[in-house]
Formats: structure tokens, sequence, C-alpha cells
């Protein structure tokens, strides 16, 4: 290790700064979150560095660096673009005793800046000796997307709580006490009610661990996308990742449900639309006995938790038993399948309006305002529509929808072997039993893939698109 990672305490110590332009502003905008008092020399400041200037951020000083001027100083950057330049003032801080930094300049820097991740008191610092700057990028963005936004408050907030905290005994229970808080009733609040939630949270936390009370008891609703992992949000991430119980559907694959902890319990609450199922009963038990146990449950649902998701039965099973819960969105397969095919769900002068419905619902095929959709340029999302084809097809002619209606299909939208169907509302089927689908699809009712929509226009044909 060449470069010794420290913190270094700049309360009140004086930097120098040589330099006026981009790389200049990048390098001050990092120094002005310490608290140094930063002098910069610079005979043309970018109009930035003097909004700074002027708001008492640093000090201006309108000329090149000369001999003298680091008197005082801890720390140097050399960030002029100008090698020689660079040079010259590097030297003139060195002789004043201060340690200087030539802006991508290894060599002849005597520190470098690391990559940070910032959330205040708690920073990261990144390195990797010049040598993979690439990497330094990746893994701070790794981080970034790790760390809850709420972290910086959090431990503010905990730093001040700590004596308190000295009620629990040392080792197990106060190291349970505050990982709880970190990571799942201080994001919890603050995310609810910002830094009071969390200062309010932390003493009934405390209150808890000291009396040994159960735990509140919670379940996150987290909608897990259509498949690509991708396309979870960084919060159903962190959800899955702090689950101790994921009560899954079928339709959720395995790379998604691979972002779960190892020691996580997956159970496949599975209910395939015409296959053997476990009952809706069945599972709403399931989810109010593990978050009942204690365990942080977590109820993965495909695309959109609120959409065609039985989420109301689930919710009120919760809220029967006492239980809180919150709700995660996710990318419903809709809008999945529309960029899959490059369209939009509405568009001006076409469609101001969007109808996501169902082919069949518990009854059986599921009846629909058919004449209102059979109007030209209607588009609708049909979910669970694969074997209501022909009854859809019926029910639209009848009411007289247009045959050259273009009806697209897509089957695993966003997933590896996605494909693309597309077919008008007269071929639907025999064109939807032909291409014998077997994974989940949506039918894009008045929607043509966008390229095969400029080649043909009202073509009355149908191919598959892969
Ligand atoms: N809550 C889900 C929908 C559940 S209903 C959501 O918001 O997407 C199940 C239906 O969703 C399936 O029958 C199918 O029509 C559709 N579906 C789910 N995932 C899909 C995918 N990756 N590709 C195409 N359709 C999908």
């Amino acid at each position: 290790m060449k470069h010794f990672p420290i913190y270094l305490n700049l309360e009140g110590q004086r930097i120098t700064l040589a330099g006026g332009g981009e790389t200049a502003i990048a390098k001050l905008r990092l120094l002005l979150k310490t608290e140094a008092r930063i002098t910069v020399f610079a005979e043309n400041p970018a109009d930035e560095i003097v909004r700074w200037a002027e708001a008492g951020r640093l000090t201006l000083v309108r000329r090149a660096m000369a001999q003298g001027d680091a008197i005082c100083a801890r720390l140097h950057y050399a960030a002029s673009d100008d090698a020689a330049e660079d040079a010259r003032t590097a030297a003139i801080a060195r002789s004043a005793g201060a340690l200087a930094n030539i802006v991508d300049n290894l060599g002849d820097s005597q520190f470098i800046t690391p990559a940070i991740v910032d959330r205040d008191p708690v920073t990261v610092a990144i390195g990797t000796e010049g040598a993979a700057p690439v990497l330094a990028r990746a893994i701070k963005a790794d981080l970034e997307d790790r760390l809850p936004r709420a972290l910086g408050p959090l431990a503010r907030i905990g730093k001040l709580f700590r004596p308190l905290a000295q009620r629990l005994p040392m080792g197990r229970r106060r190291r349970d006490f505050w990982s709880d808080y970190y990571f799942k009733a201080g994001p919890r609040a603050f995310d609810e009610n910002g830094e009071t939630g969390a200062e309010v949270a932390l003493d009934d936390l405390l209150n808890a661990h000291l009396s040994d009370a159960p735990r509140d008891t919670h379940v996150t609703f987290v909608g897990a996308g259509p498949g690509d992992p991708e396309l979870l949000t960084l919060k159903a991430r962190k959800a899955l990742h702090e689950a101790d119980v994921v009560i899954h559907d079928r339709l959720v694959p395995l790379p998604v449900l691979e972002l779960a902890r190892r020691e996580a319990t997956l159970v496949d609450a599975g209910k395939t639309g015409f296959g053997p199922s476990m009952k809706q009963a069945d599972i709403n038990d399931l989810i109010v006995e593990h978050a009942v146990d204690g365990a942080q449950v977590v109820r993965l649902k495909s695309g959109d938790a609120t959409v065609f998701g039985r989420l109301d039965d689930e919710v009120e099973a919760c809220i029967d038993h006492g239980i809180g819960y919150s709700i995660i969105p996710g990318i419903t397969a809709a809008s999945a399948a529309v960029a899959a095919i490059g369209q939009s769900l509405t568009k001006r002068r076409r469609n101001s309006s969007v109808r996501l419905m169902t082919g069949h619902d518990v009854k059986g095929f599921a009846e629909h305002d058919w004449r209102a959709l059979a109007a030209p340029g209607e588009v609708a999302a049909i979910y669970m529509g694969k074997r209501s084809a022909r009854f859809l097809q019926g029910r639209l002619l009848m009411h007289g929808a247009q045959p050259d209606t273009p009806v697209t299909v897509v089957e695993n939208a966003s997933r590896p072997d996605q494909r693309i169907l597309h077919s008008t509302l007269g071929d639907l089927e025999p064109d939807l039993s032909d291409a014998e689908m077997e994974g989940p699809a949506l039918m894009l009712y008045g929607l043509a893939p966008r390229a095969a929509e400029d080649l043909t226009q009202s073509e009355d044909f149908a191919e598959e698109v892969s």
C-alpha cells in the first residue's frame, strides 16, 4: 500500500487551490463539503467560483499564485490544467510545508483524493492508487445504490443517542438494537416522517428492546417487475436484501429471487391462472404467520403489486391482525411490453386513455365495455388474456371493431426469452394458438410494433417478430 488512507481533520485549516476552470470547480465542489478555509488563486476564475467567493464560501485571489501564498496551508491543489503552471504552484506549496496534489498527475502528487461516497457523517473513501479509476467509479456507484440516502441523518441522530442506548447491556442486545435502527426501523421511519420520524422510532425502539417487548410486525409488499432483475427498483432490491422471509409468486423468476439473502426463507405461493394453486386465504395466513413470528416479511409480486395482484386481500389480512405494511411499486408488465415494441401506452391524438384489463377473472371470461373499446384508436393492455383471446376477438368484432386493428402479444417481456407476436384482431386466433406461447404474455390491443407499423401501415397481415 503506497497511499495510506486517513481522515484528516480540516476544520479551520487552510487549503490553497490554483486554477479557475472546470478542473478547479470539480475539486472545489468536493472541498466545499469540508470545514476548511479555502483560498483560490486564478486570474480568470469561472463564474461559479466567483459566486462561491461572493457567498463567502472561499477566498478568491485574482492573480497567479506567488511565492509566500501558501503559508500555513495544509493542502494544496494544483488544478490549472497547465502542466508547467501546476508544477510551479505545487513547488511553492511544498516549500511552505503543505502537501501538494497535482490533478491527474499521480507521480508528482504527495497525496491523492479518493472517490467518496458521502453520507456524512458516514463517508466511504475508495482508492485504487491510480491503477483503475473505472473500477473506483464502479465501486462508488455500487455503494451509492446500497447505502440508503437516509444513512447520514440516521447516523447523526444515532450518535446523539449513544449514551441512552447504554441502558441496554453491552454485546448482542445492544448490537441487535443498533442493527434494527440502521437497517430496519430507522430507514422506514425516515422514509415516512423524516428526521423527526427517525428520532421517535429510535425512542420507541429502545423502549421495545429494553422491555424485550415483541418487535413491530411488518410486511413489505414489493413489486418485482416483469422479470429482468435490473428492472427492480433500488427500494425493492434493498427490501429483498433485508427480508427474513420472501413469499413470492410463481411468475417471479430465479434471477430476482437470488437477490434475497442466502439465509432468507423463500416460500413459493405460486398461483398460475388455471393450474393447481394455493388458495388466497392460505397465502394470507402464511403472510400473517411469518409476520407475527417476528420475521421481516417481503411479499414479492410480479410486476406492480397493485395491478391484478390480489393485493387488497393481503393488505386487509395484515390490518386485521394489527400488522404494519408498506408497498413498494414495481414496473408492470404493460410498461415492459410497450417498451419492447417501441410504443407508448398513450399518445397525443391517438388515445388519451388506456385500459388495463384482464382477460378472465375468478368467475371466468371477464366482461368489459366492448363497444367503447371497439372504437378506432383505443388501446388496452390485456393481462392474463391468452386463453380468452378467442372470446375477446369475438366480443370486439361483434361490437364493430375493425378486423385490421393491430394486436401485439408480448411473451416473457423483458426476459431473455421474450417473444413478440404481431397480429390483428381478425387474425389473433389462430395466430396466438399457432405461436404456442408457454410463458406469461401481455396482449396490447390497438398497438403494433413501431418498426412493423412503419413498414406496413394498415396492410392485413400477421407476422412473428423475434
Ligand atoms: N402484477 C402483475 C400482473 C399479474 S397478473 C403486473 O403488474 O405485471 C399475471 C399476468 O401478467 C400474466 O398472465 C401476464 O398477462 C402478465 N405478465 C406478467 N409478467 C409478464 C411478462 N414478463 N411478460 C408478459 N406478460 C407478463
